[in-house]
C-alpha cells in the first residue's frame, strides 16, 4: 500500500503545516537553458547581438555544446561549498510533518552523488506521498541506477520522474543549448521505461517549458510524446520569472490557449494516458482546471483564486534559505541560522507578514505546483473541479 494523498484532505480546513515541499538540492547544472533562473543571475549572461540588447539562443550563435557527463560539468555552474549537508537535511526534515508531495528541484538534481540518501532522509520521516524528480536526462546510467535504488527503498511513495522535452530532436537541443541532448533524453527514457513493469509505484512523464522558440510547434510534440511507451503526463509549464533570454518570453496567448485545449481534449477523449497514482483522475481533473487558471491569470495580470504559499507550500534552497514559493523575493528565514527548525521560520514575525501579504493577494503568477495546491484545497473550485473530473 502506498502512502495515500487523502490523508492531507483537513489541510483543506486546516492550513496550519506544510505538505508540499520543493527542495533545491543544487545549482550545478550540465546543460544550458536560456530560461534558466540561475543563469539570468550569472555575470556572464549568453552573448548578445551585435548593436542590441537580446541576448542570441545557442543555436544562433552556432555554440551548441556537446552533452556533457558525470564528472565532466564543464565548469557550467561550479560546485558551492554552501549546499546542505546531509546532517543538515536530516534536522530539517525532522521539523517537518507529513508531506504530500516532496519536489527536489536544481540545477540537474542527478549530480548530487547523494540523491538516495537524500530521498530515504525524507522517506523516513515525511511519509511524502508522492516524490518528484525532475530531469534534463543527460546522465542516463546514474538516473537509472539512482531511480531503482530509489524505488527498491520508497516503496510507500509514488516516484516520478519529469523528463525535459522541448521540441522535436533540432528545436529541443537549441532550446537546450545542448548538442545531442534531444537523444541522450531520449536515451534516458527507454531506460526508465524497463523500470515501470518492475515497480508500480512508477511514475514516468515529460515536462515542456512552453516559450516562443516552441509554441508553434506543440502539436508535433504533444503527439510525439502520447505516442511514446510509459509515458503517463505531459505537463506544459508556462515560462516564467527572470530569464536570461527575454525573448523567449514573448509569447502568443492565443498560442498556449490553443495548446491547453488540445491537452483537456486530449484527456477527455483518452489519447493522453494519466498518472498511475491513487487519485490520479482528480490530479488530471486538477491540470485542465489550472491551465485554465493559468490562461485567466495571464490575461486579467492578478491572482485569480487564493495562494497557500507559506502556509501549505514551502521552498528551500540548496543553502537552505526558505521562501513560500518560486519568486524568490519573499525570504522567510534560513534554516542555517534557525536552528534547522522550520517551525520557528513559520512562526517568525517576517514569515507571518509574508504569509499577509500573500493572503492580502500582494502578487500572482503562473506557477503550476502553487497553482496544485490552490486548486485542490481550494473547496470554492470544487464544482468546477468535478465538472472536469465527470468528463474524464
Ligand atoms: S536544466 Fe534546469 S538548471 Fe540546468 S540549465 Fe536548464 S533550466 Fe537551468
Ligand atoms: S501567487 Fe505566485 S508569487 Fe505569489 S505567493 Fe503564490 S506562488 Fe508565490
Amino acid at each position: 500500500m502506498t502512502y495515500s494523498p487523502f490523508r492531507h484532505i483537513p489541510s483543506i480546513l486546516w492550513k496550519r503545516s506544510p505538505i508540499h515541499l520543493t527542495f533545491f538540492l543544487t545549482r550545478r547544472c550540465n546543460s544550458r537553458c536560456p530560461f534558466c533562473f540561475y543563469l539570468s543571475k550569472k555575470k556572464n549572461p549568453p552573448p548578445y547581438a551585435k548593436g542590441g540588447n537580446t541576448p542570441l539562443t545557442p543555436l544562433d550563435r552556432g555554440e551548441l555544446s556537446p552533452p556533457l557527463e558525470k564528472g565532466d560539468i564543464g565548469g557550467f555552474f561550479n560546485k558551492t561549498s554552501s549546499e546542505l549537508s546531509l546532517d543538515e537535511i536530516e534536522k530539517i526534515s525532522s521539523s517537518l510533518g507529513s508531506l504530500l508531495w516532496l519536489a527536489f528541484s536544481g540545477g540537474e538534481i542527478f549530480l548530487r552523488d547523494d540523491i538516495v540518501e537524500i530521498t530515504k532522509i525524507f522517506y523516513e520521516r515525511n511519509k511524502p506521498a508522492i516524490i518528484l524528480f525532475p530531469t534534463n536526462g543527460l546522465l542516463t546510467d546514474v538516473i537509472g541506477e539512482k531511480i531503482e535504488a530509489v524505488l527498491n527503498y520508497c516503496k510507500k511513495s509514488t516516484i516520478v520522474v519529469k523528463l525535459s522535452l522541448e521540441g522535436m530532436e533540432e528545436l529541443h537541443d537549441s532550446i537546450r543549448g545542448t548538442r545531442g541532448s534531444f537523444q541522450k533524453t531520449m536515451q534516458t527514457y527507454n531506460a526508465l521505461r524497463e523500470l515501470l513493469e518492475m515497480y508500480p509505484n512508477f511514475d514516468l512523464g515529460v515536462n515542456t517549458v512552453f516559450n516562443s522558440e516552441n509554441q508553434g510547434h506543440m502539436d508535433e510534440l504533444i503527439g510525439f510524446v502520447n505516442g511514446l511507451d510509459g509515458i503517463r503526463t505531459h505537463t506544459v509549464s508556462l515560462i516564467r520569472g527572470k530569464v536570461s533570454d527575454q525573448r523567449l518570453k514573448d509569447i502568443d496567448v492565443g498560442k498556449y490557449q490553443e495548446t491547453i485545449n488540445r491537452m483537456a481534449l486530449n484527456s477527455k477523449n483518452k489519447v493522453s494516458s494519466i498518472y498511475r497514482f491513487k487519485g490520479a483522475r482528480l490530479k488530471a481533473a486538477q491540470d485542465i482546471l489550472q491551465r485554465r487558471l493559468i490562461h485567466e491569470t495571464i490575461v486579467k495580470k492578478k491572482q485569480v483564486i487564493p495562494c497557500y504559499a507559506g502556509r501549505l507550500n514551502l521552498v528551500i534552497t540548496e543553502s537552505g534559505d526558505v521562501y513560500p514559493c518560486e519568486s524568490f523575493n519573499m525570504k522567510m528565514g534560513s534554516v542555517r541560522k534557525d536552528s534547522y527548525d522550520l517551525n520557528k521560520i513559520l512562526k517568525s514575525e517576517q514569515a507571518q507578514d509574508i504569509i499577509r501579504s500573500i493572503r492580502s493577494k500582494g502578487c500572482y503568477c503562473t506557477h503550476e505546483c502553487y497553482m496544485m495546491t490552490n486548486i485542490l484545497f481550494n473547496p470554492v473550485l470544487y464544482p468546477a473541479l468535478m465538472k472536469e473530473y465527470m468528463q474524464l
